[in-house]
C-alpha cells in the first residue's frame, strides 16, 4: 500500500490570533490490489486559475494571502504529478463536505463511487463551516456510510471523529514501511489545537482528544489537517509513503 500527499494549496493568514500558513490537502491511497482510492477533493476549479479572483469571489481577500496556489493544485494536477489521470480513480472518500474538500467535486467523474457519511449528507446544504457558499448539495450519487469506526479496506480504518462537521472521519492508514499513519484531517487542523469552533464543539473537542490517543496507542505519526509548518516536512507528491 502507498500514500500519496496531495497538495491543494497553501495560504497565509493575514490576521488573527494564529499566524502559521495553512495547507489545503487530499490524499491518494493506492491499495496493493492496484485501487485508487481519493480521500478529498480539495477546493474549487477557479481557485487554482486565478487565486487573487478566487478569494476576492469568495470574500476571503481580506484575510488570507496566498502562498503556493495554482493549477498544479488541483486534483488532475496532483495526479499528473505520479502519472496518473481523474480516469484512474477508482473511489472518493469525502472525509466531510467542508468547501476544501469537497470543493473539487466537479474534476472528479460520474462513474466514480462517492463515500460520504450519512449524516454529513443529512445537512440541509453542505459546508456547515463556509455557510453561505453552497444553496444545493452537488448532484452525486453518494454512497452513504454509518458514522462510526469501520475498516474501508485492508490497512485502512475510517475513526467517527465528528465534531468539525457532524459527518467527519478521520482516518488511519497502516504502512509495511513507513508504520501506521493517523490523517486527523479537520478533527486537528494544527499541532497544538484544540478545537473551538465547528458545528459541536465538544464532540470536536473529545475527537481532537480521541485522535491524539489513539496516536499514541498505536505509535501512529499523526498529521494535522491544515498544519503548514508540519506540510513543509512531509513528503509530497510525487513522493511516497510505503
Ligand atoms: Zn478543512
Amino acid at each position: 500500500m502507498k500514500l500519496y500527499f496531495l497538495h491543494f494549496g497553501l495560504l497565509e493568514p493575514l490576521a488573527g490570533p494564529d499566524p502559521r500558513s495553512r495547507s489545503m490537502r487530499g490524499y491518494l491511497i493506492q491499495t496493493d490490489e492496484g485501487e485508487n482510492i481519493l480521500v478529498d477533493t480539495g477546493l474549487p476549479g477557479y481557485w487554482g486559475e486565478d487565486i487573487n479572483a478566487a478569494l476576492e469571489r469568495d470574500g476571503m481577500a481580506n484575510f488570507v494571502r496566498p502562498l503556493e496556489f495554482g493549477p498544479e493544485h488541483t486534483v488532475p494536477g496532483q495526479l499528473a504529478l505520479i502519472g496518473l489521470t481523474v480516469d484512474d480513480i477508482d473511489l472518493l472518500l469525502l472525509t466531510h463536505s467542508d468547501l476544501d474538500h469537497l470543493g473539487g467535486i466537479d474534476f472528479i467523474p460520474e462513474s466514480v463511487p462517492i463515500l460520504l457519511s450519512r449524516v454529513e449528507r443529512e445537512l440541509d446544504v453542505p459546508a456547515p463551516t463556509n455557510p453561505g457558499y453552497y444553496d444545493a448539495w452537488p448532484e452525486r450519487d453518494y454512497t452513504l456510510i454509518e458514522q462510526e469506526d469501520q475498516e474501508l479496506r485492508p490497512g485502512i480504518k475510517l475513526l467517527s471523529t465528528p465534531g468539525h462537521t457532524p459527518g467527519h472521519f478521520s482516518l488511519l492508514v497502516d504502512l509495511p514501511r513507513s508504520g501506521p499513519i493517523l490523517l486527523a484531517v479537520d478533527a486537528i487542523k494544527m499541532e497544538d489545537e484544540i478545537p473551538n469552533t465547528g458545528t459541536n464543539v465538544d464532540d470536536a473537542v473529545a475527537s481532537a482528544q480521541r485522535v491524539r490517543d489513539i496516536a499514541a496507542q498505536t505509535g501512529a505519526t499523526l498529521i494535522h489537517g491544515h498544519d503548514g509548518p508540519q506540510w513543509t516536512t512531509l513528503r509530497q507528491a510525487p513522493e511516497v509513503y510505503e
